[in-house]
């Protein structure tokens, strides 16, 4: 076997870094492998990360079907003009939590592949409900709406994949579903409801991807993690200005340093 010592003997996977792999190797080896600071700032996620904070502490201190609770919560936090309360709303009418019998929000989950070669695959899942006969794993959107059906986007997959195991030990079914905050309920992408043949077709991508990334690691300078000099994908990406293979380079960034005062 290759001593690819730029990767570790088990490789770490989440649906964002597969995401960065799939968009650009280059980017994959500088922020999963390298760990290079980003130089160009990118959209910003803190909205979105609001929202999704948001809704955990709404779930996690009381119910989203009870008015004054999601009151409170939103103007202690400052959120309850403007869009937020439109889009809690919406999470409300679409809220399984009283069929549920167990629920959690921003949960964490971590699934190991034994087999060659092996990975782990970890993920943040916005919210789980188990209901009567099916294991719901939400994922919360805030923006618009990239796929029509759940079962195609590569990001779904991971987290059925890792979510798997947890649905075979209930005894329960699986499903995942995007939850567009800001569309109507009837707008929403079909969700994906994997069986097992459609579950061993994701460990079999997974397996390949890990395959491709150890292959291109085989090389320990990162030779082999070649960019994709493409304008349309360097130009939205926040390393386009340390990078050698970039197509929209521009001046770097970085973080300004903090202000001392001289007392
Ligand atoms: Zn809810």
């Amino acid at each position: 076997m290759a001593r690819d010592r730029l990767l570790p003997e088990v490789l770490g996977l989440t649906a964002t870094s597969l995401d960065a792999w799939r968009r650009c190797p280059r980017l994959y080896l500088a922020r999963y492998l390298l760990g290079v600071p980003a130089s160009d700032s990118g959209p910003s996620p803190d909205f979105g990360t609001f929202v999704h904070a948001l809704l955990h502490r709404i779930h996690a201190t009381g119910s989203c079907a009870d008015g004054d609770h999601v009151r409170d919560v939103l103007e202690s936090h400052g959120a309850d003009e403007g869009v937020i309360p439109t889009m809690v709303a919406r999470h409300a009418a679409r809220c399984p939590s009283r069929f549920a019998t167990r629920a959690r929000h921003e949960h964490e989950l971590a699934r190991f592949h034994r087999g060659a070669p092996q990975f782990i695959a970890a993920g943040r899942l916005d919210a789980i409900w188990q209901l009567d006969d099916v294991l719901e794993v939400r994922d919360y959107k805030t923006g618009g709406r990239a796929t029509e059906r759940v079962a195609d986007d590569p990001r779904a997959r991971v987290q059925a994949w890792i979510a798997a195991p947890v649905a075979e030990r209930l005894g329960v079914g699986l499903r995942i579903r995007y939850e567009h905050l800001a569309a109507e309920v009837d707008d929403e992408p079909d969700p994906f409801e994997p069986d097992a043949d459609d579950l061993a077709a994701i460990t079999e991508e997974l397996r390949a991807v890990v395959g491709a990334i150890r292959d291109a690691g085989a090389d320990a300078s990162g030779a082999g993690f070649v960019g994709v000099r493409d304008a349309a994908v360097c130009e939205r990406c926040d390393h386009r200005s340390v990078c050698p293979d970039s197509a929209a380079p521009g001046v770097p960034t970085w973080p300004e340093p903090p202000e001392f005062d001289d007392a």
